[in-house]
């Protein structure tokens, strides 16, 4: 009984610690009277959570010029230099790894080619490469208080379990327990889709609503759903699953098993493999006898060569018929898109457009923003923002004043 009490202390404590913090990160400059009129704290709890969160150099004070001129009152903001941590983004071939500070702006960033297959061994290559970036650039600075680290498949991102990934063979791997044992701090795991679904949320395109849906379009296809600023989970941690929506019943066989997926069509491979195909078969476009890759369809499409603005609308007219789907189901405020595609987002976003308006209800798409994501080339964001989260929540928050970071 008494152990639950302290229990219910301790969350508390953590409860409006966190609320203070989101207020001064959000609002901030905010004067303590402010505090404690939009959390409802009493003052000299704001006095006392302010305090902590000063001493232990999360937030810290500025004068600000009063508005009448006069006596400059003190407001509060967020200290962002003081702590580091690492995101590490493990792709198909790339492991990148990135130190940032609490604002968002990295300190330094490294990427690796990935040569292993087997769970094991990508565990064992990810530990090694963190321990010597850590070792470079963050042991001496003292400042390191987690790390995160996001890849594609099926993972519980509250206990950093990696239930599954179709590369790297990877089961049930207890990831971020790895990691924490290892490194003596807070580790986070996370899908890379999701994770940055919530970054766009955060720091980017999507910051200005609670609702939208983040697609991407890499070697795959997939989509993060925001809902009231959370990111949407099913039961077993999977949804959005956009790549398998079928969209042509008489299509290529997909690795899922099924038909014509949206995958088997939109997918950087699908988009290069069609254009290669059309040439083959002797059609004329200004790509004929060059190197063909994603980023070379997307530029000869914005010079207007007819086959490859033929091929991308195609794709966008799939993606559309996809979203069209999701926008029906979750009715979001904004649609983000991602990918190497997006270079030709002014033939890729028409067609998308014009479908999804054809195919979802007029008062889910009217005044709907179809728009670029804002983190096309950063996939470490992710990471931060699995930080930012448990910052927020109160959680990462509560270990730093607790003095249990370990450096
Ligand atoms: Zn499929």
């Amino acid at each position: 009984m008494k152990n639950g009490l302290i229990a219910n202390v301790d969350l508390i404590k953590q409860v409006n610690s966190a609320a203070v913090y989101r207020l001064v990160d959000s609002q901030g400059p905010i004067s303590r009277v402010k505090i404690a009129e939009v959390s409802q704290l009493a003052p000299a709890s704001v006095t006392k959570i302010t305090r902590q969160l000063i001493e232990h150099g999360l937030i810290k004070e500025v004068a600000q010029q009063a508005s009448t001129g006069g006596r400059r009152a003190i407001s509060l903001t967020t200290e962002t230099s003081k702590f580091h941590f690492v995101a590490a983004k493990i792709g198909r071939r790339l492991l990148t790894l990135s130190l940032y500070d609490l604002s968002g702006k990295e300190i330094v960033g490294i990427q690796l080619p990935i040569q292993v297959t087997e769970q094991d061994d990508l565990v064992e290559f990810l530990c090694q490469t963190l321990a010597d970036f850590i070792d470079e650039y963050a042991r001496k600075t003292k400042k390191l208080i987690a790390i995160a680290v996001t890849l594609s498949g099926l993972v519980n991102p509250q206990s950093g379990i990696v239930i599954y990934t179709p590369r790297y063979n990877m089961r049930n791997c207890p990831l971020a327990d790895i990691i924490s044992r290892r490194f003596s701090m807070p580790a986070f795991v996370g899908n890379d889709t999701r994770a940055m679904a919530l970054a766009e949320h955060y720091f980017g395109a999507s910051n200005d609503c609670d609702d939208s849906i983040l697609i991407t379009i890499h070697h795959g296809t997939g989509s993060g759903i925001m809902s009231r600023g959370q990111v949407f989970l099913g039961s077993n941690r999977n949804v959005g699953e956009i790549g398998h929506i079928q969209i042509d019943p008489l299509g290529k066989r997909c690795h899922c098993g099924n038909y014509g997926c949206l995958e088997t069509v939109a997918s950087n491979e699908a988009i290069v493999e069609q254009v290669k195909q059309y040439i083959e078969e002797g059609r004329q476009s200004s790509l004929g006898g060059k190197q063909i890759d994603i980023s070379s369809i997307c530029q000869a499409a914005n010079k207007g060569d007819a086959l490859a603005i033929s091929v991308l609308t195609n794709v966008g007219k799939y993606l559309g018929q996809a979203i069209a789907i999701m926008v029906n189901l979750f009715n979001p405020e904004k649609v983000l898109i991602a990918g190497e595609i997006m270079a030709a987002d002014q033939v890729l976003l028409p067609a998308i457009k014009q479908c999804v308006h054809h195919q979802s209800l007029p008062s889910f798409h009217d005044n709907l923003p179809i728009v670029p994501a804002k983190f096309q080339k950063q996939p470490t964001m992710g990471g931060f923002a699995l930080v930012k989260r448990v910052l927020l929540d109160g959680s990462l928050l509560q270990t730093i004043m607790e003095g249990n970071r370990h450096q």
